[in-house]
């Protein structure tokens, strides 16, 4: 089956290794030559544009950073024609990216007309769920089109959830994101308390992951440097889960909690304290480094 992939980064790119790993005939693509570069290393076939990368191909994937771009390539934007005027009936596109609710609808609908199908499907799992193929999935859309993608996200993750209705996936990807983002906070606020009290980060991080303040940061991404050696806390923040990415995802997440009416206060604070961080020149980090702000300034 050829398999289009559009947008490279710290997620597109390892998704796009495993599904050529598995097999899949690949053709990718980024506006950036390094994440191009990065994919030909280590032999998928790179395109020279998105309408070269989805020329023959029955399944299209992509990742890109936020509605806009996703938008942008498939309904088109500046007068350069969207690739759904070009893509054939019966093709399935599987949107990754982490967007707005509505765009994935307003896409979704726009394809419909021309008997393309779009289903939502965003992730969670990091870039480290990226890289093993495990990564959960959260789909909107038919089921039977999601019966149809499900050979090409089984080799990306291991839990695949039916959401609901187009956009379904998104709504779900932004409550996760929410709580993700709060529980970022807390866990640094804790570790940084602790510090404080002259307490071992690497002790106290470890009696919290096995009393009942444990949560997946504690688990996988423990915000201080030295603490767990694959978190990108311990890389200089490099390669994660970027601030400004999820300060789109809280946004999104006000956005929807108003349009519903719903009381998320906890969700609104992180959503600033994140945008302060991001204001500080924090913001291509990664989100865990968050806890810069709770840490006395050497
Ligand atoms: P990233 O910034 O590392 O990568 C995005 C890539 O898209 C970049 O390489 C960029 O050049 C490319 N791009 C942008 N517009 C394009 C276009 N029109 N055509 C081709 N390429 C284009 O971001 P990421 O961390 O990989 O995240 C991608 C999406 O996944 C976001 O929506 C994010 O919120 C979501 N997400 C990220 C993580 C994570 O841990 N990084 C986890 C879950 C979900």
């Amino acid at each position: 089956m050829k398999v289009a992939f559009i947008g490279l980064g710290n997620m597109g790119g390892p998704m796009a290794l495993n599904l050529h790993k598995a097999g899949f005939e690949v053709r990718a693509f980024d506006l950036s030559s390094a994440a191009c570069d990065a994919l030909r290393k280590d032999g998928v076939a790179i395109a020279s544009s998105a309408e070269d990368a989805v020329t023959g191909a029955q399944v299209v994937v992509s990742m890109l950073p936020a509605s806009q771009h996703v938008e942008g390539l498939y309904l088109g934007s500046d007068g350069k024609a969207g690739l759904l005027e070009m893509l054939p009936t019966g093709t399935l596109v599987i949107d990754s990216s982490t967007i707005a609710a509505a765009t994935s609808r307003k896409v979704a609908q726009a394809a419909a007309k021309r008997g393309v199908v779009v289903i939502d499907a965003p992730v969670s799992g990091g870039t480290g769920g990226a890289i093993a193929g495990t990564l959960t999935f959260m789909v909107g859309g038919g089921a039977a089109d999601l019966e149809r993608a499900r050979p090409v996200l089984d080799k990306m993750g291991s839990n695949i959830f039916h959401a609901g209705d187009a956009g379904a996936g998104q709504t779900a990807k932004i409550c996760n994101n929410m709580l993700l983002g709060i529980l970022m906070i807390g866990t640094s606020e804790a570790i940084a308390l602790g510090i404080a009290n002259g307490l071992d980060p690497k002790v106290l991080s470890e009696i919290m992951r096995r009393s009942s303040g444990g949560n997946w940061a504690l688990e996988k991404y423990n915000p201080l440097p030295g603490v767990m050696e694959t978190a990108p806390a311990s890389k200089g923040y490099a390669g994660g889960f970027g601030t400004d990415l999820m300060l789109k995802d809280l946004g999104l997440s006000q956005e929807n909690a108003a349009a519903v009416r719903a009381s998320t206060p906890l969700g609104g604070m992180a959503r600033n304290l994140y945008a302060a961080h991001s204001l500080a020149g924090q913001g291509g980090l990664d989100f865990s480094s968050v806890i810069q702000m709770f840490q006395k300034k050497p």
